[in-house]
C-alpha cells in the first residue's frame, strides 16, 4: 500500500506566554512506494514520533492530507485505517500469555471479518512462527527476554495483517547485540510479508543498514529523501552531512580561491566555483596518507581496529578532532609530530558558509 503525505503539518500551541508555538512536522510532502521499507530519521525531538502519529491517526494534522493508496484516510479512525503499531516499550498485557497477546486484536473483529476460536490460533501461530516465537506461545511476557517481547509486539502488530506497518524506535530498549538481530529480524520479516513499513529511529547507522529509503528531519522540517547511501554520497547540506556516517564527517573552514579548494594555505583539490568562504566536509574514508600530501595535520594518536586503523590528528581550521579511516597495511610513522595527507575528492563535501547548503563544484566531484 502506497503511503502519500501531501502538506502535511502538526502544530502544538504554546503553553504559556513564554514558550513558542513548535511546528512539529512542517509541511510534509512525499510518497512512500508500496511494498518497501523507510526510515524517519532525525534526532530527538525533530519530530518522528508525530509523524508517525498522524499518519496511524493517533494524532489529527493541524493542516494537510494523507492517503492510503487512493483513499484519503486523513480523518479515518486509527482502527479503521488498516495499520500495525510497534512501539519502543514494547506495551504487551503482562496477564496475557503470548497466544492471547498476538490473538487480541482479532477479538474484536466484527461482522464478516469475525473469526472462530480455532482460526485466531491458526493465525497467531502462523505469524509467531515468522517472527519465530512459536515455542514461546504460552508464557506471559515477564518470562521472556527484551527481544522476544519486542518479537510479539511485533507479532501483535502483523496479525492483521495491516497495509502498513509503523515501527517507533522499536530497538531502543534492546542491548547492543540484540538491535543488531532484531534489526535483521525486522528487514527479514517486512520483505516476506512485503507491507510498506515505516521505521522511526534517531541512530542513522540503524536507518541506514534496513531502509529501501530513508527521510532525513530535522526541527519539524524535511531535509532529503533518498536510498541511504545516496544521500550519505550526496548530502544536500551540512547537517545531513553530519548527521550521517560514523565516524562523523570532518568539518574544516576553508575558502575557495581561483579554482582551487584551501583548508588554510593547504590547497587540497581542484574546485570549479566561484571564491568564497565555506565549510570542507571530509569523510573518515577520504582521507590517503601521503608524505607529500597537501593537508597538514599534528599527528594524534592511532586506533587500531583491525583491518583498517584510525588516525586520529588535530587541525586548527576543523572544528573537531580530525578522525581518519586508512587501510591497517599503511605503514605511519608514529614518532613523527605529523602527518600528511591527501584527500579522495569524492570524499569531498564542500558547504556555503552562510547557507549550509551544498556546494556542487562541478567536474569528477559531482
Ligand atoms: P521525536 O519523536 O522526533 O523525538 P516528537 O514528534 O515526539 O519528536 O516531538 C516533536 C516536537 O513536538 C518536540 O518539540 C515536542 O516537544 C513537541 N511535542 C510533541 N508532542 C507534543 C504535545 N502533545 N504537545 C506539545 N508539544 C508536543
Ligand atoms: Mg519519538
Amino acid at each position: 500500500m502506497k503511503v502519500y503525505l501531501e502538506n502535511l503539518t502538526k502544530k502544538f500551541p504554546s503553553r504559556d506566554k513564554k514558550s513558542k508555538e513548535v511546528i512539529a512536522v512542517n509541511d510534509f510532502t512525499f510518497e512512500i512506494p508500496d511494498g518497501k521499507l523507510i526510515g524517519l530519521l532525525g534526532p530527538s525531538g525533530c519530530g518522528k514520533s508525530t509523524a508517525l502519529n498522524l499518519i496511524c491517526g493517533l494524532q489529527k494534522p493541524t493542516s494537510g492530507k494523507i492517503y492510503f493508496g487512493d483513499d484519503d484516510v486523513t480523518d479515518l479512525a486509527p482502527e479503521k485505517r488498516g495499520v500495525g503499531l510497534v512501539f519502543q516499550n514494547y506495551a504487551l498485557y503482562p496477564h496475557l500469555t503470548v497466544r492471547q497477546n498476538i490473538i487480541f486484536p482479532l477479538e474484536n473483529l466484527k461482522g464478516k471479518d469475525k473469526l472462530s476460536k480455532a482460526q485466531m490460533n491458526e493465525k497467531a501461530l502462523e505469524i509467531a512462527k515468522l517472527v519465530q516465537i512459536d515455542q514461546l506461545m504460552d508464557r506471559k511476557p515477564s518470562e521472556l527476554s527484551g527481544g522476544q517481547q519486542q518479537r510479539v509486539a511485533i507479532a501483535r502488530a502483523l496479525v492483521k495483517m495491516p497495509r502498513v506497518l509503523l515501527l517507533d524506535e522499536p530497538l531502543s530498549n534492546l542491548d547492543a547485540r540484540l538491535r543488531l538481530q532484531t534489526r535483521e529480524e525486522i528487514k527479514r520479516i517486512q520483505q516476506k510479508t512485503g507491507i510498506t513499513t515505516v521505521f522511526v529511529t534517531h541512530d542513522q547507522e540503524e536507518a541506514m543498514s534496513i531502509s529501501d529509503m530513508i527521510v532525513v528531519m530535522k526541527d519539524g522540517v524535511l531535509q532529503q529523501i533518498g536510498k541511504p547511501q545516496d544521500v550519505y554520497d550526496d548530502p544536500i547540506n551540512l547537517f545531513v552531512a553530519k548527521f550521517l556516517g560514523t565516524p562523523p564527517i570532518n568539518v574544516f573552514d576553508g575558502e575557495v580561491r581561483g579554482g582551487k579548494l584551501y583548508v588554510g594555505n593547504d590547497c587540497i583539490m581542484d574546485a570549479d566555483t566561484y571564491d568564497r568562504k565555506v565549510y570542507v566536509g571530509i569523510r573518515p574514508e577520504g582521507f590517503v596518507l601521503d608524505a607529500n600530501g597537501p593537508l597538514h595535520c599534528k599527528l594524534g594518536r592511532v586506533e587500531v581496529m583491525g583491518r583498517d586503523i584510525s588516525v586520529v590528528s588535530e587541525n586548527e581550521h576543523a572544528h573537531a578532532v580530525v578522525r581518519s579511516i586508512i587501510s591497517a597495511e599503511n605503514k605511519l610513522d608514529l614518532a613523527s609530530d605529523e602527518v600528511r595527507f591527501s584527500v579522495k575528492p569524492f570524499k569531498v563535501d564542500v558547504f556555503d558558509k552562510e547557507t549550509e547548503m551544498r556546494i556542487h563544484l562541478g567536474g569528477a566531484n559531482g
